[in-house]
């Protein structure tokens, strides 16, 4: 016999983004005279009803952070056990395993893996590991065992050091949770290699989301000069001089960042196509500008800029601000691939963003292709959080 769970009410209808498939309760959509949130603990276990009784699904709770539950899918008894685990993990290793000949891929992708607070990326024998609510902090160890169990890995590092655990009230750290990580691991990705280091280096290491876009990438560089804005260790820059680009100069503020763009050069043999540059973007692009710079494709990959739902206007306008003074930069008839990975910009305002600085240098603008996440970094049907990356690719025509 499975025990029920304590029950989470929900105020009257507030029930319908959660049935069209959503995983997500806010703390203003929960009923508190019926359920007072003060009566759970973080991490606790729940089940979610609507008003009228009818059950919604189960998951865990956290009662001090705006997104109180977090749905683990419908059934009345979900929680994080062992075998819950372990069917999920099974499942996102199949989907991998159908897509990459090489184990280096995000092997668990959150909600879009129904594995709410959980990102694991996976280099080889080593995994890093990504916690970032109370509910699945608290299945820490589970998590570890299995990764254990599964693939008897050389090392595993818990990079909880994410800014969001502070709204879960958890504590920013890395740890080692097993073995010992080397400072760097060689990976491989459309055929190209890249130095990652697990413990130090951004996010989880490596941004294995941009992989299909790299790959489109290289379908235009051949020939041309290239600049790659928001490098970091250069995933898009190395592809772009592999595919034939015959200067390629990768900018980012992370000195290290670019200490990586030099290694990956060399490994893949196209030290005398790049370059770097130590600066910040926003500050640079002017001063390029007014040197004359130009260049025949330009990238953009920033950093989310819109962390919060709340900074939504002024980070709209950094966007536009950015996309034009990068179309600013390129050469008549020049391409341009933009990137936003925060998800409270739609690919529509992406879209605009781009529009408008094109409109605004007096150039015409032709949309070529979009590109999004690759596919183990999964979607949920009607959660738009989860359909994060958003490429535009355009070229930007002069007369
Ligand atoms: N394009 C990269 C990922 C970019 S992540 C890839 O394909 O792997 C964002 C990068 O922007 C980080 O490397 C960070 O160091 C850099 N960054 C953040 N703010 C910056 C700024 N103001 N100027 C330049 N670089 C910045």
């Amino acid at each position: 016999m499975t025990e029920s769970l304590p029950i989470v009410y929900l105020k009257k209808r507030e029930d319908r983004r959660i049935r069209r498939g959503h995983p997500w309760v806010f703390s203003n959509e929960v009923d508190t005279d019926r359920s007072p949130l003060q009566q759970f603990e973080a991490g606790d276990s729940v089940e979610l009803r609507a008003a009228d009784e009818t059950s919604l699904g189960s998951g865990y709770i956290n009662p001090r952070s705006l997104i109180a539950v977090r749905l683990l899918g419908r059934g009345t008894h979900h929680r994080l056990t062992n075998s819950l685990l372990k069917r999920r993990f099974e499942q996102a290793l199949a989907l991998r395993e159908k897509l990459f000949t090489k184990p280096f891929y995000r092997l668990v992708h959150g909600e879009g893996d129904a594995l709410p607070g959980l990102v694991i990326d996976r280099y080889g024998s080593v995994f890093t590991v990504q916690i970032s609510t109370a509910g699945m902090d608290a299945a820490t160890e589970k998590v570890v065992t299995l990764l254990q169990e599964m693939f008897a890995p050389e090392a595993i590092v818990l990079r909880n050091d994410i800014a969001s655990r502070a709204l879960e009230g958890l504590e920013q750290t890395i740890t080692v949770a097993d073995g010992s990580v080397p400072e760097s691991i060689e990976i491989e990705e459309n055929d190209a290699r890249f130095i990652v280091n697990p413990s130090a280096g951004q996010k989880t290491g490596w941004f294995y989301d941009q992989r299909l876009n790299r790959q489109i990438l290289r379908r235009y560089s051949a020939g041309l000069k290239v600049l790659d804005l928001f490098s970091y260790t250069g995933g898009f820059g190395i592809n772009a001089a592999l595919a034939g680009a015959t200067e390629v100069c990768c900018m980012d503020s992370s000195a290290s960042a670019l200490a990586g763009v030099a290694q990956n050069a060399s490994l893949n043999g196209v030290s005398d196509q790049v370059e770097t540059l130590e600066d910040d973007v926003f500050k640079t692009l002017g001063r390029l500008r007014s040197e004359g710079r130009k260049f025949d494709l330009v990238i953009v990959d920033p950093p989310a800029l819109i962390p919060r739902r709340k900074d939504r206007v002024a980070g709209g306008r950094a966007y536009e601000r950015l996309n034009r003074q990068a179309i600013a930069l390129l050469e008549k008839d020049g391409y341009f691939f933009s990137a936003s990975c925060s998800f409270h910009l739609d690919a529509e305002q992406l879209r605009d963003a781009i529009f408008l600085g094109a409109r605004t240098e007096g150039r015409r603008l032709q949309f070529l292709e979009r590109g999004q996440q690759g596919p183990d970094h999964p979607i949920r049907p009607n959660m738009p959080e989860s359909e994060y990356l958003k490429l535009f690719v355009s070229r930007v025509m002069s007369g």
